[in-house]
């Protein structure tokens, strides 16, 4: 990736007249991150639902799980808000943009109108025009459904001994699989990420080329930007998840830091919270005590669901292309804003560059201009490893605390 990234500028520079020629790869690459998004939160969100459907077993310690995910990604949100109303990284930049703020004034439904349509009347042309929040809204209904058909299934015990095929048990499985699968796609897509950043950044550099006074508060803005990033990150790792281990959980936050060196540096240097969960299961079970019930449940289920450090990147690369493009936001789409990444949060896979393929989908919700995304590819690697860091140190947070309010004895 660093090397595209320097091709990319030096390609640009050198020889702007044949972008042409190489511009084409950056747009396919976005062409296919957009393919595979949507079936991919779609399978994920389903399957994510129906994962937890033996919470009738496992009862209030998977309510409690999936209030604790919640929390902590809408903090990490705020963190973001907050940090990028202090920095205001990309502002001043003022990139020219064929989206006028008119259109985007003319793109703002009505309150009402918004949240009407979260519903989607047909959830078919939802997935035709690729309207992110009815999909959520759809898969999460389709979720919680299957989950209790197969609950009442499993309650006529008798009948599936009858049948040698339950249907919603095969309906849930073909879920799973396509989520494994569009996992392998989004995986392939990604391999080819060096020629399509390549491609991106040569293009936006032979764009900006020959404005230098454009380039310097680009390559500021993003400096910013990452200082942005990092710095939320670092707060929520230290401050957040501090006080909620040490008020619900009863621990010590320095003694549970220390144990969880060795899984926050696997996850920084895979990129991957799902690569390093093997080491997240051994290491908080083995340094901090927690049981094999605890660890086994929320530890998977936070590899997919709980991602703060995504959440946060997330938030902040939006209104870093927003201020970047010298759109303002409203309250309204600050909002959506909001909404979009706690729910593609959870979509995300946990994978290197995961959040890339969900920023585009925000981005289209909120009415930017998805070519944005080319801003932020440059410095995406070594964010990506941050914020992987902090997915994968939340969820042993979440582990520790949930441990304690089941009455178990820690060695933090
Ligand atoms: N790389 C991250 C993870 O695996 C996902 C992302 O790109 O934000 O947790």
């Amino acid at each position: 990736i660093l090397a595209a990234i320097g091709f990319g500028i030096i390609f640009g520079i050198v020889l702007p007249d044949y972008i042409g020629y190489v511009d084409w790869m950056g747009e396919l690459f976005l062409r296919l991150l957009k393919m595979v998004v949507i079936p991919m939160i779609f399978c994920a969100l389903v399957s994510a639902i129906t994962g937890i459907k033996e919470e009738g077993k496992l009862g209030i310690l998977g309510i409690k799980t999936v209030l604790l995910y919640f929390f902590t990604t809408l903090f990490a949100v705020f963190t973001a808000l907050f940090f990028v109303g202090i920095f205001q990284p990309g502002t001043g930049i003022a990139i020219p943009s064929d989206l006028t703020a008119d259109d985007i004034t003319s793109q703002a439904k009505s309150l009402r109108e918004t949240l009407l349509h979260i519903f989607p009347d047909n959830p078919f042309a939802a997935f035709a025009n690729a309207n992110m929040l009815p999909i959520v809204v759809f898969a999460i209904l389709f979720g919680i459904f299957l989950t209790r058909s197969w609950r009442q299934e499993c309650l006529s015990a008798e009948k599936s001994r009858q049948e040698s095929v339950n249907p919603v048990e095969t309906l849930i499985q073909v879920f799973e699989g396509g989520n494994r699968v569009f996992l392998k796609m989004t995986v392939f897509v990604i391999m080819l990420a060096p020629f399509g950043v390549f491609g991106i950044i040569a293009e936006n550099t032979a764009r900006f080329a020959g404005d230098t006074e454009m380039l310097a508060q680009l390559g500021r803005g993003l400096g910013l930007h990452c200082i942005t990033v990092v710095t939320g990150l670092a707060f929520h790792l230290l401050i957040t998840l501090s006080v909620l281990l040490w008020f619900f959980g009863r621990c010590n936050p320095y003694r549970h830091l220390l144990n969880m060196s060795s899984v926050i540096l696997t996850a920084f240097s895979t990129d991957s919270s799902n690569a390093t969960l093997p080491v997240t299961l051994e290491e908080v079970m083995k340094k901090d005590g927690v049981s094999e019930k605890v660890a086994g449940f929320v530890l998977p289920l936070g590899a997919t669901l709980n991602m703060n450090g995504t959440a946060l990147y997330e938030c902040a690369v939006v209104l870093f292309i927003a201020n970047a493009y010298g759109i303002e936001l409203t309250l309204f789409q600050q909002f959506i804003t909001v909404l979009m990444v706690l729910l593609t949060a959870v979509g995300t896979a946990g994978i290197p560059m995961g959040s890339i393929v969900m920023i585009g989908i925000i981005l289209h919700t909120v009415g930017l201009p998805p070519e944005g995304i080319g801003l932020v590819l440059a410095v995406d690697r070594p964010l990506d490893m941050c914020r992987t860091a902090l997915n994968v140190y939340s969820d042993t947070c979440c582990a520790a605390i949930i441990a304690k309010t089941e009455g178990e004895k820690l060695q933090i």
